[in-house]
């Protein structure tokens, strides 16, 4: 099972996550450090670490950075992370960095920069909708407004990254254009920008598959005389089809624009643990540890069917309705809340506060 930045492979309900840690060199999350952070997705999907027992210890604080690539709408997935970071900002009073790598869009995926744009601008309100604290709170967009620092950052940690230690550590081929190999410079000195501006340790919540540029940047930082940031890694939340949740794959993902009529239709043909036959699951019960939609009644919402389903009490469709309620309900109040964030976009980033006329249909709605 390859886990990497630029591949993941499709069974992710097959992921040895404890092996996968091994491998990378990280830790998991014990159950001292899980009642520090006292978060319910700790250590069930948050569940493991680099050096975040040092950083919470630290008497100065810590920051937290959690980027985001805009090349598509924002997914559940992507709403559990922030979400997260947004409980970090108000359990530890912890400064937010949020950069948008808008520029990798281009290299890595051959995106234009008007989509990228319209997609920061996007991710940037289901971002705000969370109620991140603006006087906490910095968002950095590469395109529109890269900062001298973060471009100075960026150059002197690629003078300490060799090509070769890129492409074995990311499985690039020289066919991949020259802007990919040097994006992991521009990742750590996203990483690493907090600890310049503040001079405290920087934490990462991040996905699994992504922790390869964290590691990369803890190599450089102690030859920048930087902290070596941490990270909490976090699991896959499964896809409806019960692979990897993809933004490119709508199928796979319930968007926070979804409509409601959207998400019933996605949760209708979502992956299950059923049996063939209603009659089947009665006598024998159902399987919740394949099924996606217990997965996500359970992190989500904090329901856990595991006795009905085993039982065969409750059939699939009745999981399914009530994850249809709930998801709907959620997805509603994020999107009024999105409408709500619009107004408050110039606090955050007044570069895209410019392109409201362009792609702020929110504000026309609520005006409407
Ligand atoms: Fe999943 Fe519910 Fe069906 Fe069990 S009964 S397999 S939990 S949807």
């Amino acid at each position: 099972m390859a886990v990497g930045a630029y591949e993941v492979e499709e069974k992710v309900s097959q992921v040895d996550y404890e092996k996968v840690v091994k491998d990378f060199g990280a830790s998991l999350i014990d159950g001292s450090l899980a009642k520090k952070l006292d978060h319910p997705l700790v250590p069930e999907i948050f569940f493991a670490h680099r050096d975040l027992d040092k950083i919470l210890a630290n008497p100065d604080g810590f920051a937290v950075i959690s980027g985001r690539g805009p090349s598509m709408n924002m997914h559940i997935g992507h709403l559990l992370v922030f979400k997260f970071v947004k409980y970090l900002q108000d359990k530890f009073d912890a400064f937010v960095f949020l950069p948008f790598s808008d520029d990798e869009k281009l290299l890595a995926r051959g995106l234009k920069i008007e989509h990228v744009l319209k997609m920061s601008y996007e991710n940037l309100l289901d971002m705000l909708a969370i109620g991140f604290d603006p006087k906490k709170t910095e968002v950095m967009l590469d395109l529109a407004t890269l900062k001298q620092e973060v471009y100075n950052l960026a150059i002197e940690a690629a003078s300490h990254m060799t090509l070769s230690t890129v492409k074995a550590a990311l499985g690039f081929t020289d066919d991949i254009n020259v802007g990919v190999h040097f994006y992991p410079a521009i990742q750590a000195a996203h990483i690493l920008y907090p600890t310049k501006k503040l001079g405290v340790p920087t934490i990462v919540p991040i996905g699994l598959d992504q922790d390869v540029f964290v590691k990369l940047t803890r190599d450089v930082a102690p030859k920048m005389g930087l902290a070596k940031p941490g990270d909490i890694l976090s699991k896959f939340l499964p896809g409806l089809t019960g692979g990897k949740m993809s933004s490119s794959r709508p199928e796979t993902a319930i968007f926070t624009s979804d409509t409601p009529q959207q998400i019933k239709k996605k949760i209708k043909d979502a992956f299950t643990g059923g049996l063939p036959t209603a009659k089947e699951q009665k006598e024998k019960g159902g399987n919740p540890d394949v099924c996606v939609v217990y997965k996500y009644l359970k992190v989500l919402f904090g329901i856990d069917f595991r006795k009905q389903c085993r039982s065969g009490e409750y059939l699939c469709g009745d999981c399914k309705q009530v994850l249809t309620k709930h998801m709907t309900k959620m997805l509603e109040e994020h999107q009024r809340k999105k409408i709500e964030a619009e107004k408050n976009l110039e606090k955050f980033s007044p570069e895209l506060g410019k392109l409201r006329d362009k792609f702020g249909k929110y504000k026309q709605q609520s005006e409407k």
